[in-house]
């Protein structure tokens, strides 16, 4: 794992002043470390039955896609509001300042199926606990949410007790 850290760009002030954001394009770009990392992802759910890996926009369609493609499963986008063209759900969030949005489809999965959702990075937990009320939304059974990144200080676990939380990297 410390293998993967090292493929890591931390980059201080970006998007904003006060952010150190964790850059993994460093890694995707490397053919051993993108292949070690989706294998760490998917590895906690390899016997979980699952049928359908949920990735939030936009770095966990990059991540989510191979991981559906490792566990055999299918894959659903959550998206920014206003990207998806069909019937849709919305979860608001709040952000620092201000407040988010996400959607899904409305026939994204079959009532039932297990769902693991997928994102680079959980930091408050705001984003996660959105995918995990729009997949209950449109009837996924949420198995389990798979992180690259914990950034562990600012406690996005906390939202989300009772799930299933796993990480390949901490800081
Ligand atoms: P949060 O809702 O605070 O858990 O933020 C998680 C989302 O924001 C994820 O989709 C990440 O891609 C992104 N994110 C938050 N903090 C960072 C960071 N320090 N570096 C890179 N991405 C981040």
């Amino acid at each position: 794992m410390e293998t993967l850290k090292a493929r890591i760009r931390h980059v201080p002030d970006f998007p904003k002043p006060g952010i150190l954001f964790y850059d993994i394009t460093t890694l995707l770009n490397d053919p051993g470390a993108f292949r070690d990392t989706i294998a760490a992802l998917g590895a906690p759910y390899g016997g979980a039955g699952i049928e359908q890996v949920v990735g939030i926009e936009s770095r966990g369609f990059i991540l989510g896609a191979a991981v559906a493609h490792q566990l055999g499963a299918g894959f659903v986008p959550i998206r920014k509001p206003g990207k998806l063209p069909w019937k849709r759900h919305r979860e608001d969030y709040a952000l620092e300042y201000g407040t988010d949005g996400l959607e899904i489809h409305d026939d994204a999965m079959r009532q039932g199926q297990r769902v693991l959702v997928v994102d680079d990075v959980l930091a408050t937990g705001g984003t996660a606990k959105a995918a995990a009320a729009l997949v209950r939304r449109v009837g996924g059974e949420l198995v389990g949410l798979s992180f690259l990144i914990e950034l562990q200080v600012l406690g996005g676990r906390g939202q989300l007790t009772g799930e299933n939380v796993s990480a390949v990297l901490q800081y």
